[in-house]
C-alpha cells in the first residue's frame, strides 16, 4: 500500500477557501480571539504526522493479528495500547470535548478533518477515540455535576475510554425491543442486568477503565421506546477522589467474528448485576442518545470518505506505475515494454469518479460540521436555528451518502489494482473489508434514507427541504458554466420533494419505497452544488496552481459523468410502491 499522505492542501481549500470557517469562528464568541486559520493548519499537520507516523503503519498488522479474547481480559493487537497512550497525550480524545472539563474545545469542522485523517490511517483504531468522544459528549449534556466531574477528564485524557451500549439480539434498529434492565439499588445507584452484542470498544487493553454507556429499562418503564433509561456502567468502580475501585460486576463472553475493522473489539458483554448510574431524566434514554446522534453519524460519513481517501491515494500511485498494453491513442510509454495503465480510459474513469466522489464528500462533511458549529455556538437564536435545521436534514444524507460512496470507491480502487486488488499484499482488499461496517452500524442506510425521506421531509411537509434548496439556488447565479446543469438537477430534486410529500401523505409505503433512491438523488444534488462552488473559486485562480486547474477539471468530470446518474435513479423512484407490493410475500 502506498504510503497515506494527509490531504492537507485540500483540507484548508475547504476550510479556508470554500468554507471561509476561519471568519467563522472569528464571529462565534467561544471562538473568536483563541482559533485562527494559521492555528487550524498547525492542529492539522501536527493530527497529520502523528496519524503517518503512529497509527497507519499499525493498520496492516492490526488487521492481521485481529483482537484476542482471555479470559483475563480483551488484548488489542501489539502497538495499539502505545499508540492510544500517543493519541491520548497529544490531547486529541478531547480535542473537541468542554473545556471546562479539560477538553481542547476545537469545532466540529476542525475536529471532522483530524476524524478523516485518523480513520484514513488506520479505520479500526480511530473507532476506540471516537467511542470516547461519543461517550463524552453525551455525558456533558445529560450527567449530573458529579458524574462529569468524575468521568469527563478522564475520558477527554484518554486516561479511560468510552463504549455505546445498545444493541441486544432481539433489538437492533428497534430500540423499542430492549430487555436489559436495571433495578434501584437504595443508594442512588442502579443494578443493571443482561446482555449487548455488538458493543466495540466494550472490553480492551487499551485503558485501566471502560466507561460504558448503556441503555437499559427501570422497572416501572412503559412498554416500547419511551420506556428505555440511559446508564453510566464502569468497568472498575470509581472512588469519590477517582481513583479505581472493585471490579463491576460485567464481562465480555466472546469476541464476535467480523468481516473486517479486526483491530476494533466487538464484544458481547454480561451484566451481572453491575452497578450503574442513571443519566439523565428516567425513561428518557435515547432522547439523551439523540443528543450526540448528528456528531457519531457525520463521524460515520467521515469513516466513509476516509477509506475512499486511503484507496484513492493507492490507486492514483499504482495506475501511473502498472505497465499494461497501449493505450488506444497510440503509446505514451514507447520506451517501456508497455504503458502504464493510467493511460486507459476506463482506469481515467474509475480515477476521476473516485477523486470526485472523495472531494465532494469532504466538501460536503466540512460543510455539514462548520452548521453542527453554528447550530451550537453561534450567539443569535435564528442563526442557531437555521443551523439546526440544516444539520437535522443533512445528518442522514451525511451518514449513508458519504459511505455508501466510500464503499464504491473502494472497490474501484480494488478494481484499478485487478487481481492484485483481491489479494491481501496491496491493502485493498482491506479497505474494502472494513469500510462496508459504515453503511451498517449508527443506524442503517436504509434507516437514515427513511428518516430524510418520511421524518425530514414528508413528515415536515418540506419546509426543511425548501430552506436548504433556497440556499443552494442562491448561488445559480455564480456558477458559470455549471449554472444550467445545477439547475436542472435543483428543478428535478424540488419536483421529486414535492412528489414525494404528495404520495407518503397518503401511503406511507411510499415513503419507504422511494427513500433510498430519494437520498442518493438529493447527496448527487448537494456535490453538485458544492462541487460548482468549488469550481467558481478554482477558475478565479486557475493559473496560480496546478491544484486548481485540477479541481476544475475534477469539476467538469462530476457534471459530466456522475451527476447524470440522478436522472436514472430518479426514474427508478418514480416507479413508486406497487412493484414492490405486487410480488406476494410468499415469493420473497
Ligand atoms: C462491527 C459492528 C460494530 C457495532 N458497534 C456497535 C456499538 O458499539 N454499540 C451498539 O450498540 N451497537 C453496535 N453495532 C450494532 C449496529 O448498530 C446494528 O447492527 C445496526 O443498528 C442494525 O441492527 P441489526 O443488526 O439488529 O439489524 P436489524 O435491525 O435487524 O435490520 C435488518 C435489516 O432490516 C432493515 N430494517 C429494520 N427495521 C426497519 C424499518 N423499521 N424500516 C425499514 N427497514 C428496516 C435494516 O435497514 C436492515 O437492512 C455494531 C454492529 C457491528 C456489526
Amino acid at each position: 500500500m502506498a504510503d497515506y499522505q494527509a490531504p492537507l492542501r485540500d483540507m484548508r481549500f475547504v476550510l479556508e477557501e470554500l468554507l471561509d470557517v476561519p471568519a467563522q469562528w472569528a464571529a462565534l464568541p467561544r471562538l473568536a480571539g483563541s482559533l485562527d486559520a494559521d492555528t487550524a493548519r498547525a492542529v492539522l499537520e501536527e493530527a497529520a504526522r502523528l496519524c503517518a507516523q503512529r497509527l497507519a503503519p499499525l493498520n496492516r498488522s492490526g488487521d492481521e493479528e485481529g483482537c484476542q479474547w482471555r479470559a483475563e481480559g480483551v488484548a488489542t493487537p501489539a502497538g495499539f495500547a502505545a499508540a492510544w497512550r500517543a493519541w491520548a497525550e497529544g490531547g486529541w480524545v478531547g480535542l473537541s470535548g468542554e473545556a471546562e472539563h479539560g477538553g481542547l474545545g476545537m469545532p466540529k469542522a476542525l475536529a471532522a478533518q483530524v476524524e478523516e485523517l485518523l480513520n484514513a490511517a488506520n479505520l479500526s483504531f480511530a473507532l476506540y477515540p471516537m467511542l470516547s468522544a461519543g461517550a463524552a459528549l453525551t455525558l456533558a449534556a445529560h450527567a449530573d455535576a458529579t458524574l462529569r466531574a468524575l468521568y469527563l477528564p478522564r475520558l477527554y485524557r484518554g486516561e479511560w475510554a468510552g463504549a455505546m451500549c445498545l444493541t441486544e439480539p432481539q433489538a437492533g434498529t428497534d430500540l423499542g425491543l430492549i430487555r436489559t434492565r436495571a433495578e434501584p439499588d437504595g443508594d442512588g445507584s442502579y443494578r443493571i442486568f443482561g446482555g449487548k452484542i455488538f458493543i466495540t470498544g466494550g472490553e480492551h487493553d487499551l485503558t485501566p477503565n471502560i466507561v460504558h454507556l448503556l441503555l437499559a429499562r427501570l422497572p416501572d418503564a412503559p412498554p416500547g421506546s419511551k420506556g428505555v433509561s440511559l446508564f453510566l456502567v464502569p468497568k472498575f468502580l470509581v472512588e469519590a477522589d477517582g481513583s479505581l475501585g472493585a471490579r463491576n460486576a460485567m464481562s465480555c463472553g466472546a469476541l464476535e467474528h467480523k468481516m473486517g475493522i479486526k483491530a476494533a473489539s466487538t464484544c458481547v458483554m454480561h451484566y451481572d448485576g453491575a452497578r450503574g448510574w442513571l443519566v439523565g431524566a428516567p425513561h428518557q434514554g435515547l432522547a439523551a442518545m439523540f443528543t450526540m446522534m448528528n456528531y457519531e453519524r457525520l463521524g460515520v460519513g467521515i469513516q466513509g470518505l476516509a477509506a475512499g481517501e486511503r484507496s484513492w491515494q493507492n490507486a492514483r500511485a499504482y495506475a501511473r506505475e502498472r505497465l499494461q498494453g497501449r493505450a488506444p491513442g497510440g503509446a505514451v510509454a514507447p520506451g517501456l515494454s508497455a504503458d502504464p495503465i493510467v493511460a486507459q480510459p476506463d482506469v481515467r474513469r474509475m480515477l476521476l469518479t473516485m477523486r470526485a466522489l472523495t472531494e465532494g464528500g469532504r466538501a460536503f462533511s466540512s460543510y455539514v460540521a462548520s452548521q453542527l458549529d453554528l447550530a451550537r455556538d453561534a450567539p443569535q437564536p435564528d442563526l442557531r436555528a437555521a443551523a439546526e435545521a440544516r444539520v437535522a436534514l443533512l445528518t442522514p444524507v451525511a451518514k449513508a451518502f458519504l459511505t455508501d460512496l466510500g464503499l464504491e470507491v473502494c472497490v474501484l480502487g480494488q478494481q484499478v489494482f485487478g487481481g492484485h486488488g483481491y489479494i491481501r499484499e496491496w491493502g485493498q482488499e482491506q479497505l474494502v473489508r472494513d469500510v462496508r461496517i459504515t453503511q451498517i452500524y449508527e443506524g442503517t442506510n436504509g434507516i437514515q434514507a427513511l428518516d430524510l425521506a418520511g421524518r425530514k421531509l414528508v413528515a415536515d411537509g418540506g419546509a426543511l427541504y425548501r430552506a436548504f434548496a433556497a440556499e443552494m439556488r442562491a448561488d445559480l447565479d455564480t456558477a458559470g458554466e455549471f449554472a444550467a446543469p445545477l439547475a436542472a438537477a435543483l428543478d428535478n430534486l424540488d419536483a421529486l420533494s414535492d412528489w414525494l410529500i404528495e404520495r407518503g401523505r397518503r401511503d406511507p409505503r411510499e415513503i419507504g419505497a422511494a427513500s433510498v433512491e430519494y437520498l442518493q438523488v438529493f447527496g448527487y444534488t448537494v456535490y453538485a452544488w458544492l462541487w460548482a462552488r468549488m469550481a467558481r473559486l478554482a477558475l478565479a485562480r486557475e493559473a496560480q496552481e496546478v491544484f486548481y486547474a485540477e479541481k476544475l477539471a475534477t469539476a467538469r468530470f462530476y457534471f459530466a459523468r456522475l451527476l447524470p446518474r440522478i436522472h436514472a435513479l430518479s426514474a427508478a423512484l418514480r416507479s413508486g410502491s406497487a412493484v414492490l407490493y405486487d410480488v406476494p410475500e410468499s415469493l420473497l
